[in-house]
């Protein structure tokens, strides 16, 4: 497959705070990626200099062949054929919903942009609502129009800065699966930007988890998720339970006993074990005590519950569905499923 987007290195610093360092990746035709991390670890940064808002000190942009920037050239960003949908939509608010619309495509006769965003309206569900002005429509649907303009141009990369945050829980998963359609459905390649991991998640075929400016690791939302390289990713796509351990032949000794282990194959390692690969058992007798642990917290989460076990000195989270069969004070066996060894922070 060949790249549609290339970024190559890209570095920037404000104030000689370096913001962007070494980040590399690439975007394929057709494809939705997601630049996950923290507030303030450089995702809008790295988002502006692929638009061409900002300029990168270092590093090239590539797409379909043609160089964007590098340290000769900056391609204006009008000139780049990319879209752009920000957080706050930037809407203009004496503009009715058409004119905001329409004012995505530039350099065509007036009845050609006309039709044009009547034609966007309709993929994106406003066309009813073209003659009203942003203040007098929702959230939702603000969010459509900024998203129809964006698209108008027919863009090859649509860039979404945070689209979502301002949604309402439930209007911002509907939205998500909305655009999400209509990006597939007209085979426009784009690159979310977020701090939400459940969205990047659902939302993105490949994503990059970024720290302090770096891209600590690309991959499927499964992989990412599943086999972290590193505790800083683990932690960041979701709950996990860090554990110590010594693993021979792929096989970690846990305080639950022994787990396979992804990633190594002996040594001192630490694993991140997520709550739901860990199971609680009914402790008896036979079993062996030093092992078992106290449940000491039940969170209820409406589909499921996460409880915390103390396992000497020591607390874990266990992630059950609804059918849990146990309660506060009670003694259990942690189970492990799997177990994967990353490498923990600041080595
Ligand atoms: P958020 O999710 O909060 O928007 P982010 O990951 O998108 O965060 P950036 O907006 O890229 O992060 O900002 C990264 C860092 O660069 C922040 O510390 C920010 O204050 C700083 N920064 C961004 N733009 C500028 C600027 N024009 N001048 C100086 N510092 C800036």
């Amino acid at each position: 497959m060949t790249p549609l987007l290339t970024v190559e290195s890209i570095t920037k610093q404000f104030a000689s705070t370096p913001v962007v360092q070494d980040v590399s990746f690439s975007v394929y035709l057709g494809e939705i990626f997601a630049l996950l991390g923290p507030s303030g670890c450089g995702k809008t940064t790295t988002l502006r200099i692929i638009a061409g808002f900002e300029i990168a000190d270092a590093g090239t942009i590539s797409m379909a062949g043609k160089t964007f920037a590098n340290s000769e050239t900056h391609v204006p960003p009008e000139s780049r054929g990319i879209g752009f949908v920000f957080q706050d939509y930037a809407l203009f608010p004496h503009k009715n919903v058409l004119e905001n619309v329409a004012f995505g495509l530039r350099k065509v006769s007036k009845k050609t942009r006309q039709e044009r965003a009547f034609e966007v309206l309709g993929m994106v569900g406003l066309t009813d609502l073209h003659s009203r002005l942003p203040h007098h429509l929702s959230g939702g649907e603000q969010q459509r129009v900024a998203l129809a303009r964006a698209i108008i141009a027919r863009p090859k990369l649509l860039l979404l800065d945070e689209p979502f945050s301002s949604l309402d829980p439930g209007l911002r998963q509907a939205t998500r699966e909305e655009v999400r359609s209509l990006l597939k459905a007209e085979g426009i390649s784009a690159i979310l930007v977020t701090h939400a991991q459940e969205e990047a998640l659902s939302f993105a075929e490949r994503l990059g988890v970024m720290k302090e400016g770096t891209l600590e690791q690309i991959g499927t939302p499964e992989a990412v998720y599943r086999q972290p390289k590193t505790a800083y990713v683990a932690d960041f796509l979701g709950q996990t339970n860090f554990v110590q351990a010594h693993v021979k032949d792929g096989i970690a000794e846990t305080p639950f006993g022994r787990v396979k282990v992804e990633g190594a194959d002996r040594g001192d390692v630490l694993l991140s074990i997520r709550p739901e690969c860990l199971k609680m058992i009914a402790s008896d007798s036979q079993n062996n005590p030093a092992k078992s642990g106290r449940i000491v917290g039940q969170e209820f989460k409406g589909h499921d519950f996460t409880y915390r076990v103390e396992v000497d000195r020591k607390y874990y989270f266990v992630q059950t569905d609804y059918r849990c069969p146990f309660q506060v004070g009670d003694t259990v066996l942690l189970e492990a499923a799997s177990a994967v060894a990353v490498m923990p922070e600041n080595t």
